[in-house]
């Protein structure tokens, strides 16, 4: 169904701010197209019931995403690192004062347990490494926050949900585009059936790989290439616009730089076959910049460009112009995970939705290694079992 009717059920940015942001204890602004505000101080929780979160693994993302939307969050905070290197150890101390007596080394992380100021383990290491550190965390007593993707392969990220599970600690994977409003009104939009049935998708993220002797390009640490790095949101976006399962795949890869890319996938193109119909045509690489979701259902469309950034997503429907806030989508992120273990609520970024998507990555890698078509529901089974 589509009619009038349908735009007034667009979620305006008052009502995601109500029902999203205030919640998680996070304020929207309004009128302007930066990273949102501190929440106000009556929003936050005090900082002795906040959960505490260690990061292990201080790179990139660590310090320059994770560690500042930790000062914007209203439920969790800062209260230890895991780095294997003394001068960060010492520089992050300097800047957070709080983390004397809460430092440890990968040798040393196991003493964790032992530390009451830790409530969750981020993971935020080279994909090989999340397995190991997540189920060493889950072992320590700790609730895990693991970066994407969850795992080079479906059985260590099996190994990681099962860890969690006996020790009855949760597992979040940290899919920040499931607390970024347009995102988010793209999720609606295709569960809702707001334009009718979803009948293409067309999912792309890609961008160009600099230093060629990083992590990244070496499979030991990666897993993988473009696909496990970037090409698992345009997978993940493929999935939350349609509400669907992808029930076959078949892929293609193409190198244009077999030496900077000997190890590893530079550009996949792979399309995914939905119970209802719906295709989805999807694309990633590591030599081409790519940003889109287009979703086209019956009687309209969406598109969100960029769609995957950490500020400046853009979106439009049929129908006109969306209308959100940026917001600090790793603050949302945090305040989300640390709210749902507090409340004890199921959020949908969890290990099984993880396992979801390295599951289909295997079977895309699969289909461009035979260059067949692959039944997933035969081959490489992603059935919900919450
Ligand atoms: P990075 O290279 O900047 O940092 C990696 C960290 O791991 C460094 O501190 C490094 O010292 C440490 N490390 C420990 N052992 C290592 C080893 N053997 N080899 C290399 N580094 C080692 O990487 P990053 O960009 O911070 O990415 C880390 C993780 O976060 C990855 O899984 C990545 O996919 C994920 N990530 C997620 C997002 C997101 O938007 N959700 C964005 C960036 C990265």
């Amino acid at each position: 169904m589509s009619d009038k009717s349908d735009t007034n059920r667009t979620i305006t940015r008052r009502q995601f701010a109500r029902t999203t942001a205030f919640g998680l204890g996070v304020a929207p602004i309004f009128g302007r197209a930066s990273l949102p505000l501190i929440a106000p101080e009556r929003r936050r929780l005090p900082d002795s019931d906040k959960l505490g979160i260690a990061l292990v693994g201080l790179g990139s993302y660590s310090t320059w995403q994770l560690a500042p939307a930790l000062e914007q969050t209203g439920r969790c905070k800062l209260a230890g690192i895991v780095t294997g290197t003394p001068s960060k150890a010492a520089s992050w101390q300097e800047k957070h004062p709080e983390l004397k007596g809460h430092v440890y080394s990968y040798e040393t992380f196991d003493r964790i347990a032992d530390d009451d100021a830790i409530d969750i383990v981020y993971v935020v290491l080279p994909n090989s490494m999340h397995a190991e550190y997540t189920i060493r965390a889950a072992r320590a007593g700790k609730h895990v926050i693991c970066e994407k993707p969850m795992a080079v392969s479906s059985a260590e990220a099996q190994q990681m949900i099962d860890a969690c599970d006996e020790a009855g600690r949760r597992l979040y994977i940290g899919y920040r585009l499931h607390f970024e409003p347009h995102n988010l009104e793209a999720m609606r939009i295709g569960r809702e059936a707001v334009f009718g049935k979803m009948k293409y998708v067309q999912a792309e993220f890609g961008f160009r790989i600099g230093d060629p002797t990083q992590w990244r390009l070496k499979k030991a640490l990666a897993g993988g290439g473009a696909l496990m790095d970037v090409g698992i949101y345009a997978l993940q976006a493929a999935r939350y616009v349609t509400g669907e399962e992808p029930v076959a795949v078949t892929a293609q890869e193409y190198k244009t730089d077999p030496v900077k890319f000997a190890e590893v996938d530079e550009t996949i193109n792979w399309q995914l076959t939905f119970p209802s119909g719906c295709v989805a045509n999807c694309s990633t690489s590591y030599a081409t910049g790519q940003h889109r979701l287009f979703a086209s259902a019956e009687s309209g469309w969406l598109q969100l460009r960029p769609a995957y950034s950490y500020s400046g997503i853009a979106g439009e429907t049929s129908k006109g112009r969306m209308d959100f806030p940026q917001v600090n989508q790793q603050a949302l992120q945090m305040d989300g995970m640390a709210q749902s273990i507090m409340t004890g609520s199921e959020l949908d970024a969890d290990g099984r939705e993880g396992l979801r998507d390295v599951r289909i990555i295997e079977a895309i890698y699969e289909s461009v290694r035979t260059g067949r078509e692959l039944s997933l529901d035969a081959e490489f089974p992603i059935r919900r079992n919450r």
